[in-house]
């Protein structure tokens, strides 16, 4: 049962940003109410985004990884990690143009399309700002290049803190916080910041992007720690769904409690459909 003041505050919602594994698929799969709640989304003039922390893909190959799920969407409705570093980028270091990337060619893209001069991960080349991403191609030439700047004094910022990501097969995929770890161990310093989920500025960066107040934005994840507490820290809606990491019961374990709760997004698109009806 929802309180009157959680239907209030999803009333209120004009755009979910979505988390993907454990909410709209599972591993490979797509779950069987997906496509409806996100068709029924469009009905009431709700929007969608996305999210994702993985910077190893650029946009449109997210678009293609989603396509091959069965999911048509297109590169607006997806932001990254590596959208929400270019989001605080061009508030912190508006300046900065000439980036080291350790990352993998999709996020240099994306980097480049932005306006960024992206300079060889080689000896020799001065960035302003060194970025580290999901780098599926690092390699040890590299990371002592860009640990070198970084060591200099170069301002630093990941993309997300995570330390690995999760694989069926039987790999250990070191991801950008381990790769951090690294770096930190060799110069002593931390990333300036660190944009990806849980930090807030993930979600502050999508409301930049679509001209939102943070109660016309519900974050919808299967996580506590992560997507429930940026919403917390953000000051938007929190909608915890069922089909992922997270049960009822760790919900009364957790320091971030939810606005919501569903079973899945299907119950959620449902109520949000009955919460616009009885608005009209
Ligand atoms: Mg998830």
């Amino acid at each position: 049962m929802l309180s009157s003041e959680a239907l209030a505050k999803l009333k209120r919602i004009k755009h979910l940003a979505l988390d993907m594994d454990g909410t709209i698929y599972k591993g490979t799969t797509l779950f069987p109410f997906t496509k409806r709640f996100l068709e029924g989304l469009t009905a009431i003039g709700v929007g969608y985004t996305f999210l994702t922390n993985n910077s190893s893909r650029s946009v449109s190959e997210y678009a293609e990884k989603l396509a091959k799920l069965g999911l048509k969407t297109s590169t607006e409705s997806i932001f990254t990690s590596a959208l929400a570093t270019l989001k605080y980028l061009e508030k912190i270091h508006p300046a900065s143009k000439r980036v080291m990337i350790l990352g993998t060619e999709g996020l240099k893209q994306e980097f480049r399309d932005a306006g960024y001069e992206v300079v060889p991960d080689e000896p020799g080349y001065e960035p302003e700002l060194v970025i580290v991403g999901f780098d599926t191609t690092l390699n040890y030439a590299k990371l002592t290049v860009a640990s070198y700047w970084i060591d200099q004094g170069k301002p630093y910022i990941a993309t997300h803190p995570d330390n690995i990501c999760p694989t069926d097969e039987k790999l250990v995929l070191v991801d950008c916080g381990a790769v951090c770890a690294a770096i930190e161990a060799a110069t002593g310093k931390t990333p300036e910041a660190v944009p990806g989920k849980p930090n807030a500025l993930m979600l502050e960066g999508l409301m930049a992007e679509h001209g939102l107040e943070k109660h016309e934005l519900g974050m919808v994840g299967d996580r506590l720690y992560t997507d429930i507490a940026m919403a917390y820290d953000c000051g938007s809606v929190g909608i915890l769904v069922l089909t992922g990491e997270a049960t009822l019961e760790d919900v009364d374990d957790s320091p971030f409690k939810p606005d919501a709760v569903f079973p899945s997004v299907k119950e959620l698109g449902e109520q949000l459909a009955l919460a616009r009806g009885n608005s009209n």
